[in-house]
């Protein structure tokens, strides 16, 4: 792993996060882009090399709504910037990581991504991502 690529914070309004993020860390979002098979819209900020990711779930069954409906907002997963993103899914499946998905898919942000299930790693859900390339 290289990195923290970025922290996903689960927001009920995006639309009102924005500017509440945009003052918090002082820096403009320079990106949103809703992620369809995931049933989110997202926002991004550079925070140094590392990024913050709002989610706001906008469908019923998005895992961001079930997870705000749980648990309330706050932090939803933490993503680990990595080179081989299939390398890593084989190195950390044969660890005895639960993997959630069999292979890699196109998430926000130009990244392949895959996540772990949290009972396998002391509740936090982890994300792997690699830059498309
Ligand atoms: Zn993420």
């Amino acid at each position: 792993m290289q990195q923290i690529e970025h922290l996903g914070i689960a927001v009920k309004d995006l639309q009102a996060s924005i500017p509440l993020f945009e003052q918090l860390l002082n820096t403009p979002c320079y990106k949103t882009e809703e992620v369809a098979s995931e049933g989110v819209n997202t926002a991004f900020f550079k925070i140094g090399e590392s990024k913050i990711e709002l989610l706001e779930g906008i469908t019923e069954n998005s895992p961001i709504k079930k997870f705000i409906d749980k648990k309330g907002e706050g932090i939803h997963h933490i993503a680990f910037e990595v080179e081989n993103i299939e390398a890593e899914m084989k190195r950390l499946s044969a660890l005895g990581f639960e993997i959630l998905n069999a292979t890699p898919k196109s998430g926000a942000d130009n990244k392949l991504v895959c996540f772990l299930h949290p009972k396998s790693t002391n509740g936090v859900l982890v994300e792997l991502c690699q830059e498309k390339r």
